[in-house]
């Protein structure tokens, strides 16, 4: 997972829930439906809030709203529904397979109306998150363990997630060794820098780049322990 910031919401969104005192995502028309994804598409660099892999167009994101649409309290809000901060840009997790089963499924899809406590819009829970040099997703906080590994299935190998974090990460140090060629520790630790640097200051985000961010991250606190 990476940091999400949500930008203002879509002007046709506000006309939307300004028009209308009954408004709800329920009855949202295409317009303001098609802005939120393309919007969230670019926000988010076109990635899945949740298993960061690649959407293809913004016609391809499915829109997810954080906290349940229909909790199992019961507790539906109208105006919570259209609240653009709460709604995050997914994939499809797979379900759009016929006879999919469910331990194949990902991320919403997977999920359903289970309550989360990792927030991809929350930098505190994203930290906790880590992943094994082989590309597993986890977390020492029991309940985001249970989020990434149980409610999202961020594990799923039918979408070979953990393989894919490995080769991304396997290809990231890669870089970073040819970055540095021969040079010296200390060049090492300014590459790392740079690097680290593109994905957070710049927002240069790539599929699955959320476990090569923790591994610099590692590595820098670790040097600096030093
Ligand atoms: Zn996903």
């Amino acid at each position: 997972m990476i940091l999400i910031r949500r930008g203002k919401e879509p002007k046709s969104l506000l006309q939307y829930r300004k028009s209308d005192q009954e408004a709800c995502y329920e009855e949202l028309p295409p317009k303001p439906r098609e802005d939120i994804r393309r919007q969230m598409w670019e926000e988010q660099k076109g990635l899945c809030a949740y298993c960061m892999c690649k959407i293809k167009a913004p016609e391809d994101v499915r829109i997810e709203h954080y906290s349940a649409r229909n909790p199992k309290s019961g507790m539906y809000n109208a105006a919570n529904t259209l609240d653009y901060k709460g709604m995050l840009g997914v994939c499809y997790g797979n379900s759009f397979y016929p006879g999919v089963k469910e331990e194949d499924k990902t991320c919403d899809a997977h999920r359903g109306n289970t309550p989360l406590t990792v927030d991809p819009r929350d930098i505190h829970s994203i930290r906790k998150i880590h992943y094994t040099a082989d590309g597993y997703i986890t977390s020492d906080d029991k309940k985001i363990r249970t989020d990434v590994e149980k409610t999202l299935n961020l594990n799923c190998k039918a979408s070979s997630l953990p393989e894919n974090r490995k080769n991304v990460l396997i290809q990231a140090k890669h870089e970073i060794r040819k970055m540095c060629g021969d040079r010296s520790h200390d060049t090492y630790l300014a590459v790392l820098e740079k690097v680290y640097k593109r994905y957070i200051e710049q927002k240069l985000f790539t599929p699955y780049c959320g476990i090569v961010i923790s591994w610099l991250e590692k590595q820098l606190s670790k040097n600096q322990i030093k």
